[in-house]
């Protein structure tokens, strides 16, 4: 089934497409691209479908048979963003049906589109009816709703942190678990050895790919000191060749963002950081080219004398702008990454090969790319440490986030022993 609905997907994927494009104004060919991935996510648990055997453990205990089945939890409550919403319930939907669960899916309520698209192709797929079912509406009252129904077994919420702390504490009550994948303040960190011309190309990519409005934003440049007015130069050269436009043309480099009052503070956190003493390099506002007409725009831009303190470097914008800091050795760089409230991912550019995995260990988040950004695959966790949340989708690490273990205890032997002792 899992495999049909991955057939039916790819079948459809231009339509899904432009209904995500559509909704959330991010660039068509980005969206095309993820909805054209989305039937290897289901083909790689489709794969693991069959293979979630639990285990047989020998104990301590010579007369006891025991083993381990691992079971789904139920009902899962999966709530998801604007930013990639079939992509982001793709990476809940495919493990969590895989391993057994049912689903209640509440998209945002800015882009609930291409999962009611979805849920036809689920229909058609012939899953049984009920197994995957679609809420739409606000966060309140119709996401709180899900998070409040006693008859959820886990919630899987893809979304900010503000909200992800309201949900933890709408969850207490019924005492429902709950996965938080969240934002970040991602460091790209750059060394002097680095090939420079790749660098600026993935700090790019890192930061104004789909205008900032990813998780895993590069949204800090740790650059050192040696090579930082020469890389600032090269960056912000490209940076200015950029092109802003409808996110339907193949020709646009980037698009509008989601919704008016995003567009309002992104523009009011930029203008918070220059009265801190930031500097801008480059942007720093809403567009006025007539061209653009009355679309929600935001120049791609970049902050230098920033400090790793001021809030623009601590806080997540999720729109297009990058902070510039600069770092003097290794362990310098380390600090300031860890820095941070947050702890999604980070990029490391150099060509030392030591250096490379000496970063990977002290960086404290969950994903580190090194001479690449913003890579995902269907067989790596995916996931954050701190403010970035808790829990992993994808890989084999999520048979956990959608299965509890049950020991089974046989006893092969016939006396019980004395009642008042622990066995
Ligand atoms: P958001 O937190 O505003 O909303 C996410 C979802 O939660 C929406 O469906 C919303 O309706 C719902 N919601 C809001 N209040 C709720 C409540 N009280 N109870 C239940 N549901 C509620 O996030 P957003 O603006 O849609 O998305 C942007 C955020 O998502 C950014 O912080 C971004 O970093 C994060 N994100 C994380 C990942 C990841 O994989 N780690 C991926 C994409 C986006």
């Amino acid at each position: 089934m899992l495999r049909r609905l991955g057939n039916l997907i790819a079948e459809h994927a231009e339509h899904l497409a432009s209904v995500e494009t559509t909704d959330n104004g991010k660039l068509y060919r980005e969206m095309l691209g993820q909805v054209q991935s989305l039937p290897d996510y289901f083909e790689y648990w489709a794969g693991w479908a069959d293979k979630i055997h639990g285990d047989v453990v020998p104990l301590d205990k010579p007369s006891v048979f025991h083993y381990i089945l691992r079971e789904p939890l139920g009902v899962i409550g999966a709530i998801t963003p604007w930013n990639s919403p079939l992509l982001l319930l793709t990476w809940k939907l495919a493990p969590l049906l895989a391993l057994g669960n049912a689903a209640v899916v509440k998209p945002s309520e800015h882009a609930s589109a291409s999962t009611l698209e979805l849920a036809r192709l689920i229909e058609a797929a012939d899953l049984p009816a009920g197994l995957v079912n679609v809420v739409t509406g606000p966060g309140s009252p119709t996401g709180l709703a899900l998070v409040e129904h006693p008859d959820i077994d886990k919630l899987s919420f893809t979304g900010g942190a503000a909200t992800a702390r309201s949900i933890s504490r709408s969850a207490a009550a019924n005492l429902t678990p709950a996965s938080l994948e969240l934002g970040g303040k991602s460091p790209n960190i750059v060394f002097a050895d680095a090939d420079l011309d790749t660098a600026v190309t993935g700090v790019l990519a890192g930061i104004f790919g789909a205008s900032g409005q990813t998780c895993i934003a590069g949204s800090r440049l740790l650059v050192q000191r040696e090579v930082a007015a020469d890389f600032v130069e090269r960056l912000v050269a490209r940076t200015d060749r950029l092109r802003l436009g409808n996110p339907a043309d193949p020709q646009t480099h980037i698009g509008p963002v989601c919704f008016p009052a995003h567009q309002s503070r992104i523009d009011a956190m930029v203008r918070e950081a220059v009265a801190d003493g930031a500097t801008l390099a480059t942007g720093g506002r809403i567009p006025d080219d007539p061209a653009l007409g009355d679309g929600l725009f935001y120049l791609p831009t970049i902050l230098t004398s920033v400090t790793n303190d001021m809030p623009i470097a601590r806080e997540e914008v999720f729109g297009p702008v990058l902070s510039v800091i600069q770092f003097s050795d290794d362990a310098h760089a380390v600090r300031l990454a860890n820095d941070s409230p947050y702890g999604l991912a980070a990029g490391v550019w150099t060509r030392d090969v030591s250096r490379a995995h000496w970063m990977a260990a002290q960086l404290d988040c969950g994903i580190v790319w090194v001479n690449t950004y913003r890579a995902a695959s269907y067989a790596s966790p995916w996931g954050g440490v701190k403010q970035s949340g808790h829990g992993s989708e994808l890989g084999a690490d999520a048979i956990r986030e959608y299965t509890h273990s049950k020991a089974v205890w046989i006893e092969l032997g016939r006396e019980m022993g004395d009642p008042f002792a622990l066995r």
